[in-house]
């Protein structure tokens, strides 16, 4: 049936030390959707504004995506502005402007109401139940955050993580929100509020899968070309969510996979700004870098 997303559709204005750009196609629910279409079919929920322009939607229409839930309101559509330094692990935030996204009252077209799985982008956290109430009998739900609604919204988030299934956040977010700085004893604090899987992403260092009974690593791809890494994390989450999706199989050796999907995606994304490198991608790429992650980490006789 595929998957349900809400989360921001935004302008970015990014700085990194090999390049600049200003009010480029950004946001969380834009690089999920857009990683997970190649794995399956993305229902996308959000609000933009009267500024934005009709070319990304026809994009984002050309990747498969349904767009029904996608509002535009008066007013100006979220901005966001960012910046990164050598460090490129971390985005400093310099500016959020939250705009349409400050009243918009999502009401779930009919034909969205039966996703079985449905994914939380970052997004405010009573956005994010809002939008789960609506859906009926979802089998798996998977939540995303970050700083600015664990500092801003904590209660609310609190609220949402107990309706979540698996939750992916970067390593400063588990520390923040647990208030624990090691994060084999962040991720059970955070397993107790509700998600009983975890994933931790550590950006170039891979991710780290806590669940009950198990805990994976995986790398992160060693790349030459890091150009921008906005967005990072959402293709992460959409290549992980849309790879199991496309299965329907949470066992653990699936999620491992899921995983590694996940980073494919997220590696392919920070070659170039915005969803330039997402644009121009095929899934022969994908799977080729799918077995050189496999080769990366095999250390039997190959
Ligand atoms: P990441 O994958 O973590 O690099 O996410 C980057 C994207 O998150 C950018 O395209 C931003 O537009 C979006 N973003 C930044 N801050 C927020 C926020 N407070 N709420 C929702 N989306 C945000």
């Amino acid at each position: 049936m595929g998957l349900l997303v809400v989360g921001s559709v935004a302008f970015d204005s990014v700085k990194t030390p090999f390049g600049e750009v200003d009010n480029v196609l950004g946001g969380s629910a834009t690089f999920f959707s857009t990683a997970a279409s190649y794995f399956t079919n993305v229902s996308l929920v959000a609000v933009v504004g009267e500024d934005f322009p009709e070319e990304h939607v026809a994009f984002l229409k050309s990747r498969n995506i349904d767009t029904t839930g996608l509002d535009r309101s008066t007013g100006k559509t979220f901005r966001w502005r960012g910046e990164y330094t050598y460090e490129l692990n971390e985005a400093h935030t310099l500016d959020t402007q939250l705009n349409v996204f400050e009243s918009f009252k999502p009401k779930l077209p009919e034909s969205y109401r039966d996703h079985e799985v449905v994914f939380l982008a970052n997004i405010d956290p009573d956005l994010q139940r809002d939008v789960l109430k609506q859906v009926n009998n979802p089998k798996f739900v998977a939540c995303d955050t970050m700083n600015f609604w664990i500092e801003g919204k904590r209660d609310s988030l609190i609220e949402t993580l107990k309706l979540v299934d698996i939750l992916i956040i970067n390593d400063g977010e588990a520390r923040e929100l647990s208030g624990e700085p090691n994060l084999v004893k962040a991720a059970s604090k955070i397993r107790s509020l509700g998600p009983k899987t975890l994933i931790i992403k550590r950006g170039e260092y891979g991710a780290l899968l806590f669940t009950e009974s198990n805990v994976f690593s995986a790398p992160g791809y060693p790349l030459e070309t890091v150009f921008d890494p906005t967005g990072a994390g959402d293709s992460f989450a959409g290549g992980f969510m849309g790879y199991l999706t496309n299965t329907m199989n949470l066992d653990d050796a699936n999620i491992r996979k899921a995983i590694i999907f996940g980073s494919v995606m997220a590696s392919f994304n920070v070659e170039d700004f915005s969803l330039n490198r997402l644009k121009t991608l095929n899934y022969q790429e994908i799977e080729n870098r799918f077995r050189e992650f496999g080769r990366l980490t095999h250390f039997d006789d190959i």
